[in-house]
């Protein structure tokens, strides 16, 4: 049976945008598109490096981040078009698909980091308002409801606005993310938890949230994102 809220927003599909009637999270021609990142992976951002004898891609194996490591489903630019609209385009259901993906695919490996929660990336008060809400978010809360791991949104906030990153150098990202975070209240008592963002590019943002949140008392920050940029 369709719900009633499907009868005025249609499910559509996160990849072509057509309108799905059965109950699936993606049409049967699109399913194919979403690639997965191919082996081996990077032991720390989990980018796929082309060597079986590196532990870590070039990235990483140049600059520290405060995270101890992650994991990403898909290759971005097989998800690129539909990742923007997930954010910017009103899709906040597309979120619904990706999460299933990831605990499908690494709900096992998440669950393998023990952690006491789930802390979606997020959004200035500002973006929020014109966005509606903030993708990351909505991620995170499916992803809780499929593995059981509870959401905290109520610990970091974006206390900054920040220049778009995509522009940017990694010094400049750096730079524009520094102080961008803050945490709510003080003394987090939370000993594990996972960051949940859309994409991991460079690593900037994520890792400057998990600077804030080792600060303030967290003993161990991993990472879950829907995709993964290549390895430059
Ligand atoms: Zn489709
Ligand atoms: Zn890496």
């Amino acid at each position: 049976m369709i719900r009633p809220e499907r009868l005025i927003f249609p499910r559509r599909c996160p990849i072509c945008d057509e309108i799905i009637t059965e109950e699936s999270l993606i049409c049967s021609e699109c399913i194919t598109i979403p690639r997965r990142v191919p082996y081996p992976h990077c032991m720390k951002c989990s980018k796929h490096i082309d060597s079986e004898n590196e532990e870590y891609c070039r990235d990483c194996q140049k600059n520290d981040k405060s995270f101890l490591r992650g994991v990403a489903l898909y290759e971005y630019d097989s998800v690129k078009d539909s990742i923007n609209s997930f954010k910017n385009c009103s899709r906040p259901e597309y979120g619904e698909f990706y999460a299933a993906q990831i605990a499908r695919y690494l709900g096992d490996e998440i669950k393998d980091f023990a952690a006491d929660a789930l802390i979606p990336v997020p959004l200035h008060r500002s973006k929020m308002l014109k966005r509606g809400y903030n993708q990351s978010e909505v991620l995170a809360k499916h992803l809780s409801k499929r593995l059981g791991i509870p959401l905290r949104n109520d610990v970091l906030i974006r206390c900054r606005k920040t220049k778009e990153q995509k522009k940017l150098t990694n010094l400049q990202r750096e730079k524009n993310l520094r102080g961008a975070f803050h945490i709510v209240q003080k003394g987090v008592k939370l000993d594990t938890v996972i960051l949940v963002d859309d994409v991991y590019t460079t690593g900037s943002t994520l890792d400057e949230a998990s600077k804030v949140l080792l600060k303030a008392g967290v003993g161990k920050v991993y990472f879950v994102t829907i995709a993964v940029g290549i390895d430059r």
